[in-house]
C-alpha cells in the first residue's frame, strides 16, 4: 500500500492538486439512486473505487458519487474524475477517458485535449512511474466498464 511518497517526484504543484484531493475527496458518497453503476481493483496497489452516476432525461450525468480506498494517485484520480463527469454527456466522458488514457499509455494528444482534463493535468506526470499507471487509471477503467454496461443493458 502506499504512501504519500509516491507523489514525491511528482512537481511540486501537481502533488498539491493530488493531495487536495485525497484529504478531500469530492463527492465522496455513493448515489442512492442511480442509473450507472461500477466497481473496480486494482490489485497491484490494493486500490479500490466504486462510482455511481445518474443520468437526466436529456442524457446529462447530473449526480456522481463515488467512494474507495488505497493509494493518493488511485483516490485523487476517483474524485478528480467524479468533478469532470458532472454535466457531460456519456459520448463526452468517452472521449474523455480515451484522451486520458492514451496520455497514460504516452501517446501524443494536442494541447487542446491535455487543458480539456483540467485537474486530471496533474496525474499526467503518474505516467512517468509505469507501476502507478494502473492507480491513475483504475477509476477511468471501472467507469468505462459501467457505461459500457449501462448502453447495452439500455
Ligand atoms: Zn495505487
Amino acid at each position: 500500500m502506499l504512501t504519500l511518497d509516491d507523489t514525491s517526484e511528482l512537481d511540486e504543484l501537481y502533488q498539491e492538486i493530488i493531495l487536495d484531493h485525497y484529504k478531500r475527496p469530492r463527492n465522496a458518497y455513493l448515489l442512492e439512486l442511480k442509473d450507472v453503476s461500477g466497481e473496480g481493483i486494482n490489485p497491484f496497489c490494493g486500490d479500490e473505487v466504486r462510482l455511481t452516476l445518474s443520468i437526466d432525461n436529456n442524457g446529462i450525468i447530473n449526480q456522481v458519487g463515488f467512494n474507495g480506498q488505497g493509494c493518493a494517485i488511485s483516490q485523487a484520480s476517483n474524485s478528480i474524475l467524479s468533478e469532470l463527469c458532472k454535466g457531460k454527456t456519456i459520448d463526452q466522458l468517452n472521449v474523455m477517458i480515451g484522451q486520458f488514457k492514451s496520455i497514460m499509455l504516452g501517446k501524443t494528444v494536442t494541447l487542446e485535449e491535455e487543458q480539456g482534463l483540467g485537474e486530471l493535468q496533474a496525474l499526467f506526470g503518474v505516467k512517468r512511474f509505469p507501476i502507478r499507471i494502473k492507480c491513475a487509471l483504475l477509476a477511468w477503467a471501472t467507469l468505462q466498464d459501467a457505461l459500457d454496461n449501462y448502453q447495452t443493458s439500455d
